[in-house]
């Protein structure tokens, strides 16, 4: 069985006590959580050490950073390294979310260096790929998701790539209340997993756990995470709701 996961993604919300609590509330919550049925906190970097002192507690729960620097260490005022994260044991990292993309200019060939830099490191990178509505309105979708797909893990080896944990998010169903229906969202996984295949091998690609995320809500969760091809979830805006994000973690397979 591939892993299965619920990660919650906070982006740029909360205070340092309203993630406390979140944090505290998910965690006291009845969960049947194992080595495959996994929960992540994507939280904003100076919540790390919160969401670690809080996950250590309990097995099968993780932090995870939202983003890192594709460079080592130097000269860059502001950014946080692969290194840093790894230093304070954060074992998950989100790269190239759509809103990376769109408003930091995070092409697929720095993703590919932050890929690689999560993986020198011992992170774990959740890569984040999907195509915006206007690619999906003139059916591409597929095209560009493949280009994402080559451009970024291509160059990766399957040891390698088996330490990826991909996140199919369509740009228009992020934030937006639109949520992808459970058979596009099922086509797409299959079709990530066949172009895994044919670089790397059938073995390799049925092993990657591929989540899905764009407007996962506690009343939708179910359908999609039943998909065969989908393992979980990336979720942002219901994910700041504690019996909203318990029920989605309950939908895992
Ligand atoms: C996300 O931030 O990755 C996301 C999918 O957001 P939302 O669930 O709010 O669409």
């Amino acid at each position: 069985m591939r892993k299965q996961y619920a990660a919650a993604n906070w982006k740029m919300n909360l205070t340092y006590q309203q993630g406390a609590e979140l944090l505290k509330t998910v965690l006291s919550a009845d969960l049947t959580l194992n080595e495959n049925r996994l929960v992540l906190f994507a939280v904003p970097f100076p919540y790390l050490e919160l969401a670690n002192e809080c996950v250590h507690q309990k097995k099968f729960y993780f932090s995870a950073a939202q983003n890192c620097s594709d460079k080592k260490s130097g000269a860059f005022t502001g950014e946080v390294s692969a290194e840093m994260l790894k230093s304070i044991d954060v074992p998950y990292c989100l790269v190239g979310h759509s809103e990376r993309r769109e408003h930091f200019g995070e092409t697929n060939e720095i993703l590919s260096g932050k890929v690689m830099i999560c993986l020198t490191y011992g992170v774990t990178p959740v890569f984040c790929c999907g195509e915006p509505l206007q690619i999906r309105e003139q059916n591409f979708q597929n095209d560009f998701v493949k280009k994402q797909l080559k451009e970024s893990l291509f160059p990766l080896s399957a040891e390698q790539l088996l330490k990826v944990v991909i996140a199919y998010e369509p740009v228009w169903a992020i934030g937006t209340g639109k949520t992808a229906s459970s058979e596009q969202a099922q086509e797409m996984h299959a079709y990530i997993r066949s172009v895994l295949e044919k670089q790397f091998g059938r073995e390799v690609a049925q092993q990657i756990s591929i989540v899905y995320g764009g407007s996962v809500k506690a009343n939708n969760a179910k359908e999609l995470f039943a998909c065969g091809d989908v393992d979980g979830g990336l979720v942002g805006g219901a994910s700041l709701n504690a019996s909203d994000f318990i029920e989605i973690v309950r939908a895992l397979k």
